[in-house]
């Protein structure tokens, strides 16, 4: 028999994937099985390794995608093959959702489990809609409740009476659709009917909503809002200090949902400022860097690496596949010899510089023709060997240009780039429920892979999205498929491309 696995029983934090913990992190990072609920940040997810097998147990109100007593078998037969297990839960994993159950069953069928709290939602939605759930002049107890007890409960196990004596917050999770009961209920055992309440839907993420009464108007307000779960309830004097403290719901971006295509290094920066400033960010990405056809070309050169004069590197991802394939043949840096170093970008340079790497030539321009001209001020690479180091199928420009300076070229494809079909981060299901306001495009080859995996002219027309271009090369790409943007970023990178949205967003404020 092999070895026991441990499940990791993990609280996933209420939805902003900032607020996961650093234990929750590293056990993500390095779990064979994820299992996972509906209100898991999906974008956590991401963070698993390529090959560790993703299980969706979406459970919501009465319809369970995976009955929990099937979902409890599961755990243990993946732990008794052997596997890391990580059961990521919204929030905290011990309040409610039923993880006390899963770790019982755990316990008795005898295989190692371990608890990672999460920050609970019972207080983070509060604390993002601007509500302190404490406070030394109002409020110095909190209670947590269930508004969702069982259907098949006979006698309530909340002692009403007592609840509405308690001068403490209450929080109740679930039971949005029964909010006008319980208000009923508090309201018949003496609480004051001008006592503030709000709900918090989706909190803590770019779709957060709140809505605000009292006790005695609620029922009817989200009724007449339509407003639905998942959302915490919070009754108490602390509401009214939301009027001062919110800060979530005010920021320059909030409520706008944007997409950024990730065809490049730069999506991430653009994701974090955007994040920053309150947007929902749909990160979707169209292409999917694999392994290259045939490793014999890159082993052989890493084999001879002493015989190139120059490396060369063209993106961060070359320099990536470079370094795997070489510290597979040797352990030590030294073996790279005295070759000198080429990087075409500021990022693919970061990325040398980051393996200690020092970068002896960058061109001033991103352009082949550029470097060509870079090396020429080198003294040349007449008759001298080398090897680029880059994508399987890229322009012929760069080795063109060094042939005709003199170079012998090895062009070495380190890796691959495929149109990416999966959703593992769940973005492209979320774009295609919620929509979005904006697709921004940061390259003229993101705006052609993001209309490889949707019509962009047509789903343009239909969804009314707004398309943000970085420049000129993006805005033709774009004109080629018969579109215009509604606006290109000025100056022509990720700050410009924030600039633009702020600036949009503020007229639309204004209006
Ligand atoms: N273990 C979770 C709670 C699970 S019960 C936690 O600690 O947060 C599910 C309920 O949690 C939902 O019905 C809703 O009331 C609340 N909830 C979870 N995430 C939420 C969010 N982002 N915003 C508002 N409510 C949330």
């Amino acid at each position: 028999m092999s070895k026991l696995g441990t499940v990791y029983l993990v609280g996933a934090g209420p939805g902003d994937a900032g607020l996961l913990t650093l234990r929750g992190a590293e056990l993500i990072s390095r779990a064979d099985v994820l299992v996972y609920d509906a209100l898991v940040n999906p974008d956590l997810l991401t963070m698993a390794p390529a090959s560790a097998e993703v299980i969706y147990a979406g459970k919501r109100a009465n319809a369970h995608a995976i009955p929990q007593e099937e979902l409890n078998q599961l755990l243990v037969t993946k732990a008794r093959q052997g596997k890391t297990v990580v059961r990521l839960k919204g929030g905290d994993p011990y309040v409610f959702g039923r993880g006390a159950e899963e770790a019982e069953e755990l316990a008795t069928a005898k295989i190692p489990f371990e608890i990672v709290p999460g920050v609970t939602s019972a207080v983070a939605a509060p604390a993002y809609a601007g509500i302190p759930i404490t406070h030394r002049d109002c409020c110095s107890s909190f209670t947590v409740l269930t508004g969702h007890e069982r259907p098949d409960k006979a006698e309530s196990s909340i002692d009403w009476a007592q609840l509405a004596r308690d001068p403490g917050t209450k929080i109740i999770l679930m039971g949005v659709e029964r909010i006008g009961g319980i208000m009923e209920k508090l309201l018949a055992h003496g609480l004051a009917s001008k006592t503030p309440v709000a709900l918090v839907r989706w909190g803590t993420t770019g779709r957060q909503q709140t809505i605000e009464g009292t006790v005695g108007d609620i029922a009817e307000k989200i009724q007449r809002a339509n407003f639905q779960a998942p959302a915490v309830t919070v009754i108490g004097d602390v509401v009214s200090r939301r009027a001062r403290l919110n800060w979530f719901e005010k920021r320059p971006l909030f409520g706008q949902r944007v997409v950024v295509t990730r065809t490049r290094q730069q999506a991430s920066q653009l994701s974090a400022r955007l994040r920053e400033l309150g947007a929902a960010i749909l990160e979707i990405p169209t292409i999917r860097i694999t392994e290259p056809n045939d490793f014999n070309p890159v082993k052989d050169a890493i084999v001879g690496i002493t015989s190139y004069s120059w490396l060369v590197f063209t993106s961060p991802n070359g320099v990536d596949h470079f370094a795997h394939w070489f510290f597979k043949a040797y352990d030590d840096i030294r073996s790279i010899g005295a070759c000198r170093i080429a990087a075409v970008g500021p990022a693919t340079a970061a990325r040398l510089r980051a393996l200690h790497l020092q970068v002896d030539l960058q061109p001033e321009e991103f352009t082949a023709a550029a470097l060509a001209k870079a090396f020429k001020k080198h003294g040349g690479v007449e008759n001298l060997n080398v090897c680029l180091f880059r994508a399987q199928v890229a322009s012929a420009e760069l080795p063109q240009s060094l042939h005709e300076l003199g170079a012998i070229v090895d062009e070495i494809a380190v890796y691959k780039t495929v149109p990416e079909t999966e959703d593992r981060n769940g973005a492209v299901a979320r774009l295609q429920e919620d929509g979005a306001d904006w697709i921004t495009f940061a390259s003229a080859s993101s705006v052609e892979s993001f209309h490889n995996r949707f019509d962009l002219p047509k789903a343009t027309k239909e969804h009314g999205w707004r398309l943000l271009s970085i420049g000129p090369e993006t805005t033709a790409a774009l004109t080629k498929l018969k579109l215009k943007p509604t606006v290109e970023a000025k100056p022509h990178n990720i700050d410009g491309m924030v600039a633009a949205l702020l600036k949009s967003a503020g007229q639309s404020a204004g209006r």
